[in-house]
C-alpha cells in the first residue's frame, strides 16, 4: 500500500491537493506546493480511502461485467429463485457496500503504511528467502480460508445471520454480480483474515498486494454459474452456488478442507454439472422448493399452511 501511495501522491494526490489546499508560502519551481504534507496522518486516511474506494469498484466492475458477459451461464436467469431487477440489485448493493468497507478497513491499510504490520519487502536473497516467498501462498489460502470458513459459520447462526448475512443470501441464483454484494459489515468480517495474516504472519508486499487482486476475482468466479470443475478438493462455482441454493452447506472459500471437517461439506450433483438437467424446469422448481424449506427450517421459520 505504501508504494501504491507513494506513486499515487506523485502522479495525483500532490497536484489535487496544492489546489484545494494551496500552501501561501512553499512554492517549488514554479509549482505551488499543497499545505497538507504527505506524511500527515489525515491526509494518508483519506488518500488512502479514495484509492481503495476507487480500486475497489474498477475491480468488481471490470471482473464481474467480464465474468457476466463470457461465463456465465445466463439460462440460470430462468430459475424461479432468480429475481427480478436482480442484476441491477446487486450492483447497487456492491457499489453501496464497498465505501463502507473500505472505512472498516482503513485503520488496517493506514497501520500497514505506518509499517505495524509485518509486510516486508526487498528481493529475496537465498535459496530460503525464495522457498519462504512461494510457501507464504498455500499458508496465505489456508490460513485465509480457515478465518472464512469459521466467520461465514457463524454468521449463519439464526441469531447473527438476519443482521449480518441474509442480504448476501437473497441471491439465491447469484450473478457474478453478486460476488460484493453483502451487507458492509458481513463484507468486512469475510475479508477480516486476510488483513490479520498480513499483521501476524510476515509475507512480502507485492506477494500480498498480488493475493488481494486474487482474492477478489476468486470472490466473483465463485459466482459465475459455470460448472467446469469437478473437483473434490477446491470449492469450486458449484459449491459456492450449492451454499447459495441450500444455505448451510459449504462456507469455505478455496478448499473444501473445513467443510469437510466441519461436517458441512455437499458435492455437487450432476443437478450443477449437467446443462440439460440444469435447465429443466421440474429440477429448478424442486430445487426453489427444497431452499426455501432448509433456510426456513435453520431459522425455525414454520412452513405456510395451505
Ligand atoms: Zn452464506
Ligand atoms: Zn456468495
Amino acid at each position: 500500500m505504501d508504494t501504491i501511495l507513494y506513486y499515487a501522491d506523485n502522479y495525483v494526490f500532490d497536484k489535487l491537493y496544492a489546489k484545494i489546499w494551496p500552501s501561501c508560502t512553499k512554492v517549488v519551481a514554479d509549482t505551488v506546493i499543497s499545505a497538507w504534507p504527505r506524511d500527515d496522518i489525515w491526509r494518508i486516511n483519506l488518500s488512502i480511502y479514495m484509492i481503495t474506494c476507487f480500486f475497489g469498484w474498477t475491480l468488481y466492475l471490470t471482473a464481474a461485467t467480464l465474468s457476466y458477459f463470457f461465463v456465465f451461464d445466463h439460462d440460470y436467469m430462468k430459475h424461479p429463485k432468480f429475481l427480478k431487477g436482480q442484476v441491477r440489485m446487486e450492483i447497487q448493493c456492491a457499489l453501496g457496500a464497498i465505501p463502507w468497507m473500505t472505512l472498516f478497513t482503513l485503520p488496517l491499510f493506514v497501520g500497514e503504511i505506518k509499517g505495524k504490520s509485518m509486510l516486508y519487502d526487498g528481493v529475496p536473497q537465498t535459496t530460503y528467502d525464495w522457498l519462504y516467498l512461494i510457501l507464504s501462498v498455500p499458508s496465505f489460502l489456508f490460513f485465509t480460508d480457515c478465518g472464512i470458513y469459521w466467520f461465514h459459520r457463524w454468521m449463519h447462526h439464526p441469531k447473527v445471520y438476519k443482521y449480518l448475512h441474509k442480504l448476501h443470501h437473497k441471491w439465491v441464483i447469484p450473478t457474478p454480480y453478486a460476488s460484493h454484494a453483502f451487507n458492509p459489515v458481513d463484507g468486512f468480517l469475510q475479508s477480516l483474515p486476510y488483513h490479520l495474516y498480513a499483521y501476524m504472519i510476515p509475507i512480502h508486499k507485492y506477494l500480498y498486494m498480488g493475493m488481494f487482486v486474487f482474492v477478489n476475482f476468486w470472490t466473483v468466479m465463485i459466482h459465475d454459474g459455470a460448472f467446469i470443475s469437478h473437483s473434490t478438493v477446491i470449492s469450486t462455482s458449484a459449491h459456492h452456488f450449492v451454499h447459495h441454493l441450500y444455505f448451510n452447506y459449504n462456507y469455505g472459500q478455496y478448499f473444501t478442507f473445513w467443510d469437510k471437517l466441519g461436517s458441512s461439506h455437499r458435492q455437487p450433483t450432476e443437478e450443477q454439472y449437467d446443462k440439460s438437467l440444469r435447465d429443466d424446469v421440474k429440477v429448478m422448481a424442486r430445487q426453489a422448493h427444497d431452499a426455501e424449506e432448509i433456510e426456513n427450517e435453520t431459522l425455525g421459520i414454520k412452513p405456510k399452511s395451505n
